[in-house]
């Protein structure tokens, strides 16, 4: 079919559903959003409440950096970002240990002599990467098509890439055993905190390609969003509408409409329905599979490891009192044990220069750590004194965490929100609440656009690349390539 006669429809606005759709209306597509809050963003979305304007989940622009899937992306849209670099990404605090993260290794080596060679090693990595995503991945391969793409991007002349082959099976802890690094826990911890809020686990079980990416994010810049990561959201879908579009909001999908392998329509909890040709899902598989019905369909759930879930606090703070802030980001880790449930904690702090953040003096602060959600939901079905027990007990907990290292923070509280893997299920339509992607600890276990029905693709952090702004835009091209393929089959075969 011609795609100006193509009729698409992308179930919600996070980030992924929203690219896909500006893409494809920028193609020429007809588009439609079907998102079922009254906002866009999703995990990375900023809402406004009592005056202040907070990160839901998301907090740190990247992918921005010239040539980088953001980059690429507002280029192609038209959009200009409105994106400042961030001179540090975050501080990391480790007991007595303050690293700033900029975008250089100087601060790293000097407290961590011995590992030139590892960053040398993992700066190459990212490189070949980089280039590699250009314009899209078409990972996971289908077929001959996509082999020979990824051939046409010179993966076998580029300097590196066989290392990037070796590099494809192993764990982040057998990269830095190879330097003689595994054995410095400070060293160890350090990585893993980096790697947990980005590739969602431990060195133990990442994998090493993964990991050599994410850790390239302070020095490909991270970025300060003006107005809010939601900013970001809001802009694509202006996108959206500007090429054509629509993005319809408190419009929540309850059922796919299929016959046999082909999907052909949509229902609404307000008792819409629209025909569609094609239908991108910005949804995990889980979700997905309770609107098509396809809940037993052994396909359709993939994910083996563990997912995380996340508790956030949003807290509106007295600037006054936290004064002179750091950075506008720090993750403060525990000394020993997990790095989940309140014992490694990411910070973000609304910048003082952003008034319309936060009312004047008080700035609006979004704290997270990941949570498994089974507790969660447990408390909440042996009511609602358990469920709020167990929130106060986590925001206690992440108070405390906070103060060690800013001893004002307590007093400096002047509001407190929570939200748990129960607010991030009602809020996201996600699967017990399960939010940032898969753990990546496998180049060759993950999951494409693909689905059961031919044209019904997923878009998010639930397929690779995974988590992350750059991660779901990536991921949303690799859609888009699926769909007009598929288009184009069918055409050839009419
Ligand atoms: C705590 C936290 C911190 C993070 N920090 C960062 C960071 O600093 N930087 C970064 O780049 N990434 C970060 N991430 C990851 C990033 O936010 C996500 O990977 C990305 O935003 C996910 O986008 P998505 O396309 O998967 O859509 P989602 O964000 O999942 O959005 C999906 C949308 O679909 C809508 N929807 C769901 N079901 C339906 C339905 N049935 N009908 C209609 N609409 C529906 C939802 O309302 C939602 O708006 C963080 C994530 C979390 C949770």
């Amino acid at each position: 079919m011609e795609l100006q006669n193509l009729n698409v429809v992308v179930i919600g606005a996070g980030v992924g559903g929203l690219a896909a759709a500006a893409l494809l209306a920028r193609k020429g597509a007809m588009v439609t959003v079907l998102e079922a809050q009254d906002y866009p963003g999703g995990c990375a979305a900023t809402f406004a409440r009592e005056g202040y304007r907070f990160d839901a989940g998301a907090t740190i622009g990247c992918g921005f950096h010239v040539g980088g899937p953001m980059d690429r992306l507002g280029k192609e849209l038209g959009i200009l970002w409105p994106v400042s670099p961030e001179p540090v990404a975050w501080q990391y605090h480790h007991n007595s240990l303050h690293l700033d993260l900029p975008p250089h290794r100087l601060g790293i080596l000097e407290r961590f002599p011995g590992s030139a060679t590892f960053w040398r090693e993992q700066a190459d990595i990212a490189k070949i990467l980089w280039h590699l995503a250009e314009g899209g991945l078409s990972w996971p391969v289908k077929g001959a098509r996509d082999l020979a793409r990824l051939a046409r991007k010179g993966i076998a002349g580029l300097p590196g890439s066989a290392h990037l082959l070796t590099f494809s099976t192993k764990t982040v802890l057998e990269w830095l055993a190879s330097h003689g690094l595994d054995s410095d826990p400070d060293f160890v911890r350090f990585i893993d905190a980096q790697i947990l809020v980005s590739v969602q686990t431990t060195s133990r079980y990442a994998n090493a390609v993964n990991a050599a990416i994410a850790l390239d994010l302070p020095l490909s810049g991270a970025c300060r969003v003006k107005g809010g990561i939601g900013t970001i959201a809001e802009l694509l879908a202006g996108a959206v509408e500007d090429n054509g579009g629509a993005v319809l909001y408190r419009k929540k999908v309850i059922r796919i409409d299929s016959v046999r392998r082909q999907v052909f329509g949509l229902e609404t909890s307000d008792g819409s329905a629209l025909a569609a040709d094609f239908v991108i899902a910005n949804l995990p598989p889980e979700s997905l599979a309770l609107l098509t019905g396809l809940e037993n369909k052994p396909e359709i759930v993939i994910s083996e490891s563990k997912q995380w879930s996340a508790f956030v606090l949003y807290l509106g703070m007295d600037l006054d009192l936290l004064s002179p802030l750091p950075t506008h980001h720090v993750q403060i880790v525990g000394a020993s044990g997990e790095l989940a449930e309140g014992n490694s904690i990411f910070v973000s702090f609304s910048p003082a220069e952003e008034p319309g953040r936060a009312p004047e003096g008080l700035c609006a602060v979004t704290i997270s750590t990941h949570t498994r959600p089974e507790q969660w939901f447990q408390a909440k079905e042996k009511g609602s004194a358990v469920y709020k027990e167990l929130k106060s007990a986590f925001t206690e907990h992440l108070l405390d965490v906070l103060s060690e290292q800013f001893p004002q923070a307590r007093d400096a509280v002047r509001s407190i929100t929570a939200g748990t893997p129960v607010t991030w299920k009602r809020y996201t339509g996600r699967f017990q609440g399960l939010v940032g992607g898969y753990p990546q600890t496998s180049l060759f276990k993950v999951r494409g656009p693909a689905t059961s029905f031919d044209n019904l693709f997923l878009v998010g952090d639930s397929i690779f690349p995974g988590q992350s702004l750059p991660g779901v835009v990536t991921g949303a091209r690799r859609a888009i390539e699926l769909l007009l393929q598929w288009n184009d089959k069918t055409e050839r075969e009419q």
